[in-house]
């Protein structure tokens, strides 16, 4: 057992605190990570203040984590100590069931192991669930490890791993590139970084924010269009427009108006997850064969692949880089919309 120092979250409404955790003794396929860097994503919040359920505590989220390797296992064949990698939402999945075979582990049918807050024996986290990025160190299988390329900051990297691939993910099954237009609602830690994407592969982007206050950013980021969506014109002007919407959006939005921005065969992608059921009127999916689906992070393989993206194409996230003893007021900010674009916890500061 290797004790790592971490920031816990004791009950929903508590503040972070520094606290000791183990890590597991490394088994012949684990890396051992000196984490450097680790991002916040929404996720971590809803998580940390129970508000979707089932938190087990002390809870140490983070699942944006990048790092050199401190060790491997006897085993390991893929990585070197001293190595830069990144772990992202998942630790480990079945590995034999169809979507584990098809590189597709986040929707694994047995329940991919997420990075916290997932229950696992206590041979795998001493504590009995799984224990997150906002630590020293971590203990990973290397099949759930990716490398971080140069020429990618560890610091900005760090975001890719959950934000980066729940964008590139859906961008690629559904083929945005050159003569696509891509709409993407919400200029937010996720969106920020599908429009540097979307537009480094080469579709056409428009960004639906709600005021244009971030306009300049999003050119600066490789949109083409920008527009406000708490203007009511903005949905007479684009109605039938898009092959592609990516809604990253949490909140309960009209959707029957968002899919009408549709053109023939177009899809909308939930990323974003309302905690309501949604209601839309049947007769706008079927008007012009349009598609409402969704998308979940993605696989070990496409996230790879997605880092290499990246720094091929010098697209990190916009990050406000933090110390751990302000991680509680970020997550106010969070909340608040009050980031631009995600917020980085130096771990040197755990
Ligand atoms: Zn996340
Ligand atoms: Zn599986």
């Amino acid at each position: 057992m290797t004790p790592a120092a971490a920031y816990a979250l004791a009950a929903p409404d508590g503040a972070f605190e520094k606290v000791t955790i183990e890590r597991r003794d490394l088994g012949p396929q684990d890396v051992l990570i000196d984490i450097k860097y680790a991002g916040i994503c929404h996720s971590d919040i809803h998580t940390a203040r129970d508000e979707w359920g089932g938190t087990k505590y002390p809870v140490v989220p983070g699942h944006e984590i990048a790092g050199l390797v401190a060790a491997v296992g006897s085993a390991v064949s893929k990585y070197q100590v001293g190595d830069r990698v990144g772990v992202g939402c998942m630790v480990n999945s079945c590995g034999v069931c169809g979507p584990c075979l098809a590189d597709e582990e986040q929707y694994c049918t047995k329940g991919a192991t997420m990075t916290y807050n997932t229950p696992v024996d206590p041979s795998v986290q001493p504590d009995g669930y799984t224990m997150g990025g906002y630590s020293t160190q971590i203990v990973v299988t290397e099949d759930f490890v990716v490398g971080i390329p140069e020429g990618i900051g560890l610091d900005v990297a760090a975001p890719l791993l959950c934000a980066g691939v729940t964008l590139f993910s859906p961008l690629r099954h559904w083929n945005a590139g050159p003569g696509k237009k891509v709409a993407i609602i919400g200029m937010g830690g996720l969106g920020h970084v599908g429009v540097k994407i979307a537009a480094a592969l080469g579709a056409e982007v428009t960004v639906l924010s709600h005021s244009l206050s971030k306009q300049e950013d999003g050119k600066m980021f490789g949109a083409s269009h920008y527009y406000a969506t708490s203007d009511k014109q903005t949905f007479r002007d684009l109605r039938g427009s898009f092959d592609l919407i990516l809604n990253t959006v949490s909140a309960d939005l009209p959707i029957d108006s968002y899919l009408r921005l549709l053109n023939l065969d177009g899809t909308l992608v939930i990323l974003g997850l309302p905690e309501q059921p949604m209601s839309i009127k049947p007769f706008t999916i079927a008007g012009y064969r349009r598609s409402l689906a969704g998308s979940m992070i993605g696989g070990i393989a496409q996230t790879q692949e997605m880092l290499n993206f990246c720094a091929e194409h010098g697209i990190g996230a916009e990050i406000e880089v933090i110390s751990a003893d302000e991680i509680d007021g970020a997550y106010d900010r969070v909340v608040a919309s009050d980031v631009r674009y995600r917020f980085v916890i130096d771990v040197s500061t755990i």
